[in-house]
């Protein structure tokens, strides 16, 4: 299965994606988390991407895409994927779009999580993340808000709608339930 989450901040994809993953046995891809850890490995690319994660700014195109390439062609990845956060912006869904076209594959659904706005704000503020402060909190929802909801125009024919808000297990029961009934 190639799947896509798609949600504003603080919806809970990573948690989720890291659920589904296991359930469904396909590689859990987190371009946050691979932001994270080329900083934490203080790798070129980290170095380069550390001050939009800071600003809570979208790391650029031809940075992001890269790495998501890279991991894509990873042996893990080739029979399935669940992407959490990426793609983001125009360019992204295209990059994404050629590198499947290219290996004859295509996306089986969008995973799209919906929450009302002060359920968000309130589990970042729980996180706690270094990206978690209120004006950052912020400048992500309007990024959010801004250049990727209108993302999902796109992909309007394999969208699944999925209600976040309540407890991790019934929006995994949720999920699991559209993806597979
Ligand atoms: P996340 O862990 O998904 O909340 O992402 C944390 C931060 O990583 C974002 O605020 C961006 O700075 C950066 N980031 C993650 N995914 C992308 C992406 N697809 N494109 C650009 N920047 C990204």
């Amino acid at each position: 299965m190639r799947i896509v989450l798609i949600g504003p901040p603080g919806a809970g994809k990573g948690t989720q994606a890291a659920i589904l993953s296991r359930r469904l046995s396909v590689p859990h891809i987190s371009t946050g988390d691979l932001f994270r850890e080329h900083i934490r490995a203080r790798t070129t690319l980290g170095r380069d991407a550390g001050r939009y994660l800071d600003s809570g700014d979208l790391v650029p195109d031809h940075v992001t895409d890269g790495m998501v390439e890279q991991r894509l062609a990873e042996s893990d990845a080739r029979d399935g994927f669940l992407l959490d956060g990426f793609p983001r912006t125009p360019g992204q869904v295209d990059t994404l779009a050629e590198i499947l076209a290219g290996e004859g594959n295509a996306l089986d659904a969008i995973l799209q999580f919906t929450v009302p706005e002060d359920t968000l704000v309130t589990r970042l503020k729980q996180r706690g993340r270094n990206d978690d402060t209120e004006p950052v909190i912020q400048h992500r929802q309007e990024i959010y808000r801004r250049q990727t909801a209108p993302l999902l125009d796109r992909y309007a024919s394999i969208i699944l709608e999925i209600d976040a808000a309540g407890s991790v297990e019934e929006v995994t029961k949720r999920a699991l339930k559209a993806l597979v009934g």
